[in-house]
Order: structure tokens, then sequence, then C-alpha cells
């Protein structure tokens, strides 16, 4: 046998603040959403009874269709040690690493911002940073 209340009732004042009409608000029971988000979804959750309205989060730089050109920039690092560095991360030799930087050209044109992120951690563990335009609104760590 369940014991069921004979009323659930709510209290209620009649001087509560009306709700914000602009505020999300859950089709299910009234109760303001509460917004989420990671890497791959964002969306909305409701406190009270669960409900919950997902979608794929497309702030994320893997649907970011901007093209980005990339520099080495050697920070604190003298120039053969950055010559070095570089082969090494590009495995690609110290005499084609002094010729980029001789050339000042970038060692990236035109990549997305997924291949960005992906030199960046290379370079980055290299000793290594990066000049990048137009300025990378992404995180890179
Ligand atoms: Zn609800």
């Amino acid at each position: 046998m369940l014991a069921r209340p004979a009323s659930q009732s709510v209290p209620h004042s009649m001087s509560a603040p009306s709700p914000d009409p602009t505020e999300p608000r859950c089709p299910g029971c009234g109760a303001g959403l509460a917004g989420f988000s990671d890497e791959t979804c964002t969306g909305a959750r409701c406190p009270s009874c669960g409900f919950v309205v997902v979608t794929t989060n497309f702030n994320r730089s893997s649907f970011d269709p901007t093209r980005y050109d990339v520099w080495i920039h050697g920070g604190t690092k003298d120039r053969p040690a950055i010559i070095v560095s570089l082969a090494n991360a590009l495995c690609i030799g110290v005499v084609n690493a002094r010729a980029i930087l001789d050339t000042g050209a970038p060692i990236a044109q035109s990549v997305s911002a997924v291949e960005v992120e992906r030199l960046a951690r290379i370079l980055h563990d290299h000793g290594l940073a990066l000049r990048i335009t137009p300025p990378f609104p992404w995180p890179l760590d």
C-alpha cells in the first residue's frame, strides 16, 4: 500500500516576484532552466523535474570555418635554439628549419582551427610559441 499525501499544497506568497518572462522555463513544470555546455553539447536542464534539452555545441574549434596562418614565435629562446626546436618539432631537419625562419614565412598557411591546435600542442612541447593570424579565438593549452 502506498501512502498518498492528502494534498501537496505549495506555500504561496502574494509578494513573491513574478518570474522573468525572458528567462527560459521548463515546459514540464515551469521552473527556471539552467544552461550547461561542454566540449560537444550544449543545452538546458530543469533542476526540479529533470527535463533536459540538448543539442550539438557548434561553438567550438572544429566548427570554425576561419583559415589561419601560423608563424613561429621564439619567445625567450635564441635563434639557434629556435632552429633546433623547430627542426625537432616538425621533423624537418635543421637546414629546413633555418630556411623557414630565414624567409619569415608562416609554418602553416590557411589551416583549420583544429590544425592550429595540433601544431600548437607539438610546438609548445618543444618550447616554441605561435603567432596566429587572424587572432585565434579558441584556448590553446
Ligand atoms: Zn521541470
